[in-house]
């Protein structure tokens, strides 16, 4: 291959030429450095094809190409590194320029005035940024930076400090947020002894036929619509995968996709004609972070064509090393302001998936933030000895079928707030 360019990507702060050969970590040393954060660049402004990572050895075989510096925020390329910090300054201070910016709308909850609370909280990480290093030590921090409040039912990703958010305006604004979208519905409370009577049946006795147990619940979901009939079809769907046999615990992250989440998920959020979910590794989505996929995600069809993804999700066997879920679900939260903000969409459903336990939350707008919050978890049963466990999540599944349909697009679309480079 000719080569028509040589790129450098040297910090626009330090007087040393240090080339970084990945982007990200580049903002990772301005801000640990520097004490600055900047955006992401667009995954549309890649480099020239034809160009080459500089190093000594290439300028020493082609003394003729010339070299320049990448901006590390945008694609604009420049002659002479002393251009940089200019540019930056001028162009990509977006992280603290916002924060003037509550406008007039506040989110209040019992009095607390949580938009200024969160724009006191960002600013704060975000002048001391050079602190909050480690997405798995400061989890919220780096989620804040994003402008995202992260909510939770309990602590186990690490909270808001309680300087900022009390425990108990913590639960507040969280049961709160699970009332302004209605959250805990109940499904029709005939549905729930009709189930369980088929299922003890199939489970007790030995002669009942899967395809009769099928066919009854079946005839159930036909007699409902909507939410109510995606909840017992998911019910249904479950039924072939649960055996009764001491398969032992599952060890293959393929097997726990395709046997249990796939189908209950399809069954909540893709029966109707328009949707399709399915495991992410087949496609590569055009906006998303580089090289980064999420495992699995709901896609929404209009008129034959791909009009957005509403849910997405992360998948990974039980005995997963916490760092790992933690880094898991800060991608999930990144891929899910992505899908929103490229979108304009109300809202984006995510679940992370341990074993057969998943956890769902939703990404939602209030006034001068993004909310991320905790909705429910669902564990499913693994043998055909426990199918009754799945009926106690009847409700949860019936609630967040309906929430997902509520997903709508925003017009007009709000200005996104700026994304911290995702690792
Ligand atoms: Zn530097
Ligand atoms: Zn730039």
């Amino acid at each position: 291959m000719t080569i028509s360019m040589l790129l450098r990507r040297v910090c626009p702060y330090c007087d040393k030429m240090n080339d970084y050969e990945r982007m990200f970590n580049l903002h990772r040393h301005i801000q640990a450095n520097h004490t600055k954060l900047l955006p992401a660049r667009p995954k549309s402004a890649q480099p020239p094809k034809s160009s080459q990572t500089f190093t000594e050895q290439l300028k020493a075989a082609n003394p003729l190409v010339p070299i320049k510096f990448m901006c590390p925020s945008c694609e604009v390329l420049f002659d002479e590194k002393k251009d940089l910090e200019p540019h930056i300054e001028e162009t990509h201070k977006i992280f603290l320029a916002q924060e003037a910016d509550t406008s007039n709308m506040h989110w209040i909850v019992n009095n607390l005035d949580v938009t200024k609370c969160f724009a006191d909280f960002k600013s704060s990480i975000i002048s001391h940024c050079d602190n909050f290093m480690d997405v798995d030590r400061h989890f919220c921090q780096h989620l804040a930076m994003s402008s995202i409040l992260f909510i939770q039912k309990r602590h186990a990703y690490g909270n808001i400090p309680i300087n900022v958010l009390s425990v108990q305006q913590h639960h507040q604004v969280w049961a709160s947020l699970l009332g302004d979208f209605d959250f805990q519905q109940q499904l029709d409370p005939t549905v729930y002894p009709q189930l369980k009577a088929i299922l003890t049946k199939y489970r007790d006795s030995l002669d009942t036929d899967i395809i009769d147990t099928r066919m009854a619940i079946l005839a159930i979901a036909k007699g409902h619509s909507g939410p109510a009939r995606n909840a017992i079809l998911a019910v249904e769907s479950l039924l072939p995968s649960l055996k009764d046999l001491d398969t032992g615990i599952i060890n293959s992250e393929n097997h726990l996709l395709a046997a249990y989440i796939h189908p209950v998920m399809t069954s909540l959020f893709a029966t109707s004609g328009d949707h399709v979910a399915q495991c992410a590794n087949i496609k590569l989505k055009s906006n998303s972070s580089e090289g980064r996929r999420p495992d699995y995600f709901v896609d929404l069809y209009e008129r034959y064509q791909f009009q957005d993804t509403r849910c997405i999700g992360e998948v990974k066997l039980k005995h997963i090393d916490n760092i790992l879920k933690i880094k898991d679900f800060y991608r999930l939260a990144i891929f899910a302001k992505e899908e929103l903000d490229h979108h304009a969409l109300s809202d984006v459903l995510c679940f992370q998936t341990i074993g057969l336990s998943t956890t769902f939350y939703l990404l939602t707008r209030k006034p001068g933030m993004l909310v991320l919050f905790e909705l429910t978890t669902i564990v499913l049963p693994q043998v055909k000895a426990s199918v009754l466990s799945l009926l106690q999540y009847i409700d949860e599944m019936y609630s967040l079928s309906k929430l997902f349909q509520q997903i709508h697009k925003v017009i007009p679309a709000a200005d996104p707030y700026p994304t911290l480079p995702m690792t």
